[in-house]
């Protein structure tokens, strides 16, 4: 009798074009899922991220039991649990996908090692990326810092192969033990913790079923104007496949081939988007202290002064710059926030406030439902200037000019601060310099609507001097 596999999913909860399927499933199969909190520390995820895991293991527990072979839900060491699994199901191997995260790496080790020393195997899969991060080096053999040449060389390589049909029907094994409930793991908010989660659902589909019609839609809707709209927060003018992406229910394989076919040469600024994630985590492989450490040794004692009342502004969307609050509440709202937001209102939290980029880093990995180790920590050291490949140390966003420029009308401004709802377009992003009689017709009186927590030019000056001092060594 052949001996079973088991199917370890990780970030790849999908049935579509998942390589450790398609080589699990040509034995009898065992999926399961372990939820390793101690293993991941402080990159386990979030409250938002884990609201999505929730209903996207419901979901993949749905598709794969619909095809004869449910899902086994565990808890704990993952390394002992599916070591011990092995053994009780006589599994020769368990197939999964590698992943970047430093401690996802060092499980692998250790895991692989483990089942070596009982005659078994770990075989790892690419599963959640287009290529190895070691497999893409520079001409002299050293991993890519800059994210151009980087994507360039991906382009020279052409499209990937075509993704993989999912299988209709599995062959099971029978788990040895019942396993966990959804219900068990508690990923969801529990009184009495407010149900900060409420507005997530009419947002967002989690599973492979809504990754497929968000990706269809995008493909048929979206792509087209991608390139000249992608930057407008007041529509929806980008793919929102991000938290899709993050828990692997659609591969960049699969999403690369729909744009390809919707679009083709057109295709490519989306694309390129798509190499921006690989590149974030081809970073964190080659330079695993990225979520927790300054790329650039210039920036380790940048001269950042921790104010928790500042913090608390900008988490809460009361920092007085109208495109800033409003992307902190989407996300608060809805757990996402749109991409130009992100890089304005991250830009205010490190230059304007001289907050630290690690509790940006931590606020965004709690609350983003695509909270994401390496993309959000490459991009917060980007904006920070202490990236590899980081925005130049003097570009300061302007939250009122970006405002104006991105949000002309206040679509986005008037959604998620209905205080500013009624203010006149041309001081939807300045609101502290209508007239008294324009700001009380807009309903605007009193505190309803704070001042700028720091007055633009002022922080401005203020980061740069930092900046320039972290720059020349003198901080
Ligand atoms: P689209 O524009 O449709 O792009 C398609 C896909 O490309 C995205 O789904 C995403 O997987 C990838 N992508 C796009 N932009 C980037 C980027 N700059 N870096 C890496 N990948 C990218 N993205 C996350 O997925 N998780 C995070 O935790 C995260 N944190 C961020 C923190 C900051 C401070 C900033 C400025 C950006 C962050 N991003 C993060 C990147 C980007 O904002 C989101 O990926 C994007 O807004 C998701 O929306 P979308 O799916 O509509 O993107």
């Amino acid at each position: 009798m052949t001996a079973p596999a088991i199917l370890w999913f990780r970030q790849d909860l999908r049935l579509g074009d998942n390589p450790a399927l398609e080589a699990a499933r040509q034995r009898p199969v065992l999926p399961v899922f372990v939820l390793d909190d101690a293993a991941a520390g402080d990159l386990a995820p979030g409250g938002a991220a884990r609201w999505w895991l929730h209903h996207s293991l419901a979901a993949l527990g749905r598709d794969l039991a619909a095809r004869g072979a449910p899902l086994l839900l565990l808890r704990g060491d993952a390394v002992s649990l599916l070591a011990g699994l092995a053994r009780a199901t006589g599994a020769a191997e368990i197939h999964a996908g590698w992943l970047v995260e430093p401690w996802a790496r060092a499980q692998e080790a250790v895991l692989s090692e483990r089942l070596a020393g009982e005659g078994r195997r770990l075989v790892l899969h690419r599963s959640t990326h287009l290529l190895r991060p070691d497999a893409v080096l520079t001409g002299s053999g050293k991993p890519y810092t800059v994210y151009a040449p980087f994507a360039r060389k991906l382009l020279t390589l052409g499209d990937p192969p075509p993704p993989l049909e999912a299988p209709k029907a599995l062959q099971p094994v029978p788990a040895p033990e019942p396993g966990l409930t959804l219900a068990d793991l508690a990923l969801l908010p529990r009184p009495p913790e407010p149900d900060w989660a409420a507005g997530f659902g009419a947002a967002w589909k989690p599973g492979e079923a809504g990754a497929k019609e968000r990706l269809a839609r995008f493909a048929a809707t979206g792509l087209a104007d991608y390139a000249t709209r992608r930057d407008e927060p007041g529509i929806e003018g980008s793919s929102g496949l991000s938290p899709h992406l993050r828990w692997g229910e659609v591969s960049p394989r699969q999403v690369w081939h729909a744009a390809r076919e919707a679009g083709g040469a057109e295709a490519l600024p989306f694309l390129k988007e798509i190499l921006w994630r690989e590149f974030s985590h081809h970073l964190l492989w080659h330079r695993p202290e990225m979520p927790h450490a300054a790329l650039r040794p210039a920036f380790a004692a940048f001269p950042y002064a921790p104010d928790r009342d500042l913090l608390r502004a900008w988490q809460r969307g009361g920092s007085g710059y109208p495109i800033v609050d409003a992307g902190m509440r989407q996300l608060w709202q809805i757990g996402w926030m749109h991409n130009r937001v992100r890089m304005i209102a991250a830009s205010l939290l490190v230059k304007h406030l001289l907050q630290p980029w690690r509790d940006g880093f931590a606020w965004f990995m709690d609350t983003l439902v695509d909270a994401d180790p390496a993309n959000n920590a490459a991009s917060w050291q980007w904006i920070a200037g202490s990236g590899t490949d980081a925005s130049p140390y003097f570009r300061v966003f302007n939250p009122v000019t970006q405002g104006e420029k991105f949000d002309p009308e206040g679509a986005y401004v008037r959604r998620w601060v209905p205080e500013l709802a009624r203010m006149p377009s041309r001081f939807i992003h300045r609101p502290w310099e209508a007239p008294e009689e324009i700001r009380r017709a807009a309903g605007l009186t009193g505190a309803a609507y704070p001042r700028p927590v720091v007055e633009h030019a002022a922080g401005r000056a203020r980061a740069l001097a930092a900046l320039r001092a972290a720059v020349r060594g003198t901080a």
